[in-house]
């Protein structure tokens, strides 16, 4: 996620824009975050070694999913997608298809779109595909409706 796209984010809780929207459990979002910060090291860890990054890409996306879950909130039951890639101005086709589609959460906690199948992303000096940087923001319910009318 861009970082003026994150801050935008959670600017909405610290400013209690975002209703009844409550973090449970401080120490379990700051664990889901690490964790999230960690797959991201790893996957970029391993396309530097040459070697597989698919299990920590696929652990980079679930983490922050988990981490829009944790937020708990009423109003906050859709993700939208960014699609970025590292060192080039556009992300590979399949990437691009996903960029800026909206998605239940819970659809996407149980079959996540990222990183798509067909993900031809690289990581910066490597030629192996599927090194899928895209990631999600989560989508108040407000927003949405001003999407839709
Ligand atoms: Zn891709
Ligand atoms: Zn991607």
């Amino acid at each position: 996620m861009p970082l003026w796209r994150r801050r935008r984010f959670f600017d909405r809780f610290k400013h209690g824009k975002a209703g009844n929207s409550t973090v449970a459990d401080p120490k379990r979002a700051h664990a889901i975050r690490k964790s999230k910060l960690d797959s991201h090291m790893a996957a970029w860890a391993a396309a530097t070694a040459g070697d597989c990054f698919l299990e920590p890409i696929l652990d980079l996306h679930s983490w922050e999913l988990q981490e829009i879950r944790h937020w708990q909130s009423a109003e906050l039951q859709h993700v939208r997608i960014i699609a970025w890639t590292p060192g080039r101005a556009h992300p590979c086709p399949a990437c691009t298809a996903l960029a800026g589609q909206l998605r239940p959460l819970a659809d996407e906690v149980r079959n996540p779109s990222l990183p798509p199948v067909n993900c031809t992303c690289t990581a910066p000096g490597s030629t192996a595909p599927g090194f899928c940087l895209c990631s999600y923001e989560g989508v108040f319910d407000d927003e949405l409706a001003a999407h839709r009318s």
